[in-house]
């Protein structure tokens, strides 16, 4: 027997148990009298101390002892004289008998503890000496309980979890595939899923009318912070449902995850808020509504008064900022400096403030003091606010105010990690035009149905038809979207037909879909959830790649397996994909 107990486990009630442990080596102090020796596994951290009057053989062992080294230990648990409060097993200690070193390991490249020297690249190129530290060790297991009831809450609720292959067909959710080459079929390839959309539409045509799956997905995009070329994805379909029947199965989902893991009550509904309202209100479509400061439109109010920024500007809108107005001149230059970076690109921001001396502005050569009080009630600005303003095109100037609204948020705290706020926004538009390639995309996917009521101007004006869409937002983090799909053929037919697809694309692409489609699909829609932020928004964590146990790095690199990497000049033959280049004589 390797182990009688595990390094989290031994207690004061253990007092004179022989016992046996097996771990790494965390830590060793020799303080000449006796060493002590911080032994370290998943569960936790148990202390070893061995006596000058030790066995020799034992204090020989010790003394070649280096950090991670794997031991076993056989020894009596004794009470600690000076007590850890702050870990589990800090009320006792192993007096060792015995230490048997089962594998040694070279000096690792930077320490394993909380607060570690190692940079991100190391760290995640040693990837299992980072996934030994406790602040990562407890992500996966987040990440695992989490799994656990997600899996408990659609088991209870009739799902069935059914896997999709990895090996399909390009999927229509608009980013890049990852293509995988096939050998036995010259010139073709496979797409990795970027999602299982289809697969999962067939499901329902299949009769499987509660399908979910926890699934790996692929999308071939630009990373960020919150951005893996593969993901996971809590992924769903039902039949014979309505949107309000998806949203609430997911908010119930949701609501058990908080409630299990967190220990968070939700006991009201999840607010709603249509698309056009988050934009207006916003600026964005997944607002963080875990603090107010509503952007308002303030174009009528102050255009044509002789103030040629704002005769000039087809929007006018600003956002009050409660509290702000002991903000000095040094930092409303900064913020101006900083609406004004690329990344946002604001040419200049106007500022109200409510000061308990007055009112001040930086337009107050253009406007009187009674306009600038009327400007201030349309914001319900009170003393103490402050008001800023921005100008221009309305679409950009509503986005950067949506960054300012965000900026000031963290600025005056009002964005605590531990407060969540979800909402469900809806009636998304269908289609989103591009002005580079002029013509129209799905904003969802192209299997989302329209809403009944705007049907009738499907072809006439698709700009303005709006979705069976949702999302779930929370905290001004995208968790989660679908939609009521398209089941009836002619309907999917006019939405190739906008889209631009001709009916040869659109059978090459989707006719198995269609065909299936013609054999009786019942009314069906479904919802995917980002596994990895939910995870990381319950460890509160800003980037979804600690809650990864492999994760990529910004350039989609393995850094541990050094991946992607080169292949063979036979595998590139046997794939097809060698082409000998004819050199012209
Ligand atoms: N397939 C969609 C996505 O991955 C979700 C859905 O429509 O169910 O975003």
């Amino acid at each position: 027997m390797y182990r009688t107990h595990t390094c989290g486990e031994l207690r004061i009630t253990n007092i004179n148990q022989q016992v046996t442990l097996a771990g790494w080596v965390q830590r060793i102090r020799d303080l000449g009298a006796m060493t002590f020796i911080d032994l370290r596994d998943r569960y936790g951290i148990t202390q070893l101390v061995a006596y000058n009057n030790a066995a020799e053989d034992t204090l020989k062992t010790i003394r070649e002892l280096g950090r991670e080294f794997v031991v076993q230990v056989n020894g009596t648990v004794r009470e600690r004289s000076s007590k850890n409060v702050n870990i589990p097993t800090g009320e006792i200690e192993i007096d060792i008998n015995s230490v048997t070193v089962l594998n040694a390991s070279i000096i690792p490249p930077f320490t394993i503890q909380d607060d570690t020297d190692g940079g991100d690249e190391l760290r995640m190129k040693y990837r299992y000496l980072d996934l030994r530290r406790n602040a990562v060790k407890q992500n996966i297991e987040l990440r695992h309980k989490m799994a656990q009831e997600v899996r408990k809450y659609f088991d209870e609720k009739g799902f069935l979890e059914i896997e999709t292959p990895v090996l399909m067909k390009s999927t229509p959710e608009g980013a890049r595939d990852f293509v995988v080459p096939s050998r036995l079929n010259p010139g073709t390839f496979y797409a990795l899923p970027q999602s299982p959309q289809t697969f999962k539409q067939i499901l329902m045509v299949a009769g499987y009318d509660r399908y979910f799956q926890i699934v790996k997905c692929f999308r071939d995009e630009d990373l960020r912070a919150d951005r893996q070329p593969e993901f996971t994805q809590i992924d769903c379909e039902m039949s014979f449902v309505e949107q309000e029947d998806i949203l609430n199965t997911f908010e119930g989902m949701l609501k058990h995850l908080f409630k299990k893991i967190k220990g968070v009550d939700f006991d009201n509904p999840f607010l709603r808020m249509t698309f056009e309202e988050a934009m207006n209100n916003y600026g964005n479509d997944k607002p963080d509504l875990r603090f107010d400061m509503k952007i308002k439109e303030i174009t009528n109010l102050v255009k044509g008064i002789g103030f040629s920024i704002f005769d000039q500007a087809n929007y006018i809108g600003g956002i009050c900022a409660t509290g702000a107005a002991d903000f000095s001149r040094k930092q409303i230059d900064e913020l101006t400096e900083w609406v004004k970076r690329p990344q946002i690109g604001a040419k200049g921001l106007i500022y109200i403030r409510f000061g308990a001396d007055g009112i001040k502005s930086s337009i107050d050569k253009f406007f009187s003091t009674d306009k600038l009080a009327e400007i201030g009630k349309t914001f319900d600005a009170k003393t103490g606010d402050m008001v800023f303003i921005l100008v221009g095109d309305k679409k950009k100037t509503l986005g950067q105010l949506s960054e300012l609204r965000l900026e000031m948020g963290s600025r005056l705290g009002l964005r605590d990690k531990n407060t969540f706020v979800p909402l469900w926004v809806i009636d998304f538009p269908l289609f989103e035009w591009d002005e580079e390639t002029q013509r129209f995309y799905a904003m969802h996917h192209p299997f989302t149905s329209p809403k009944p009521e705007d049907i009738a101007f499907f072809e006439s004006d698709p700009g303005n038809v709006r979705a069976n869409a949702y999302d779930c937002v929370v905290n001004g983090v995208e968790l989660g979207g679908g939609s009521i799909r398209i089941h009836d053929q002619q309907l999917q037919q006019k939405m190739f037909k906008v889209l631009g697809f001709s009916k040869e694309q659109a059978e090459y692409q989707f006719g198995f879909i269609m065909n299936a489609f013609t054999y009786g699909a019942p009314p069906h829609g479904g919802i995917a959830f980002g596994f990895d932020r939910l995870v990381s928004m319950f460890a509160g964590l800003d980037s979804i790649r600690d809650v990864i146990a492999f994760p990529k790095n910004n350039s989609g690199r393995d850094m541990m397996i050094d991946s992607p990497s080169v292949i063979s000049d036979d595998q590139l033959k046997e794939l097809n994909l060698k082409v000998e280049l004819k050199t012209e004589k």
